[in-house]
């Protein structure tokens, strides 16, 4: 799906990168190969590579053009960053001003920049190098950030959080470099606006909390002309969740929180016909899911 217009909201994909990212095993722990490839879950070859083993994913943002402004649902890896213990980020080049250029969308164009959370390849091009230090890539955009990613993640007011945390410092020492390069000179710059509980961006778009991966993990919502979609962000990074809904990825900080998140988003989005547009999912990135056994089906939008 590179185009969709839900009334009068138009949608339009912007791919960084589509291939594979690491083991399968690895990032969704709690399923086997067997999830990936048997019965109506077999995912090969789009978002599964039987022969490695691993997991295909994307890096992409989301154009929502709604009501007369351009409103990007996030951001990628950036270019340049020192992410240590991630070699797939680390001084990775991304060219998403490029792509959003050939998609017709000029920087200064952009009136909103949501992050669903706050984790490195949802960040990235908030802010661009400039004569050797990060800036605003956006100049005219609001910046809209979960507030409890904000308190969580910012070395200046998480620090508490950390003690209980119980995470590998260097979890912690690599959060503290996306924070300082690609929200903390939003912030500084005046652009970022922090919102909890929910949020109406305008008459078709609404921000809403759905805790688990991060604490301020958040879904996009879109309503217009009797049509309904609903960013998901990174509760779900492969559509073997979709099947299994109670499993994780690796990288979700509460495991009891995200699954419940992710069974009563997707449980919304099948009863009220929302289109689920995942941040990582490879292959079509969006699909309208349906009640299937104990989890859900996808049919992929095309
Ligand atoms: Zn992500």
């Amino acid at each position: 799906m590179e185009r969709i217009v839900l009334g009068d909201v138009e949608i339009i994909r912007v791919l960084e990168y589509q291939g594979p990212f690491a083991p399968a095993a690895a990032i969704v722990p709690a399923l086997g190969e067997p999830a990936w490839t048997g019965g109506d879950a077999a995912l090969a070859p789009e978002h599964y590579d039987p022969a490695s083993g691993a997991y295909i994913g994307a890096l992409q943002t989301w154009v929502v053009r709604s009501g007369g402004r351009t409103v990007l649902v996030d951001t990628g890896v950036g270019a340049g960053r020192e992410r240590p213990s991630t070699p797939m980020f680390h001084r990775r080049e991304g060219r998403l001003p490029e792509l959003l250029a050939a998609a017709g969308v000029r920087p200064e164009e952009v009136d909103v920049v949501v992050n669903t959370h706050l984790h490195a390849d949802h960040v990235g091009w908030n802010t661009k190098e400039e004569n050797g230090s990060w800036v605003p890539t956006f100049p005219n955009a609001v910046y809209f950030l979960p507030a409890a990613d904000r308190a969580f993640f910012d070395p200046a007011a998480g620090h508490a959080a950390r003690s209980t945390a119980g995470l590998d410092p260097r979890r912690w020492a690599e959060w503290d470099l996306v924070f300082g390069d690609s929200v903390a000179p939003v912030l500084a710059a005046g652009q970022a606006k922090e919102w909890s509980g929910s949020l109406r961006i305008d008459s078709a778009l609404v921000l809403e909390e759905t805790p688990g991966h991060t604490p301020g993990s958040s879904v996009l919502r879109v309503e217009s002309g009797g049509e309904r979609a609903v960013f998901v962000g990174d509760l779900m990074h492969s559509p073997v969740q979709l099947a299994h809904p109670s499993c994780n990825s690796c990288f979700c900080l509460d495991p009891a929180q995200a699954a419940a998140s992710r069974l009563r988003v997707l449980e919304r989005a099948a009863a009220e016909g929302e289109l689920v547009i995942p941040a990582h999912f490879a292959g079509a990135g969006a699909a309208r899911v349906r009640r299937q056994g104990a989890g859900f089906a996808a049919d992929w939008v095309r």
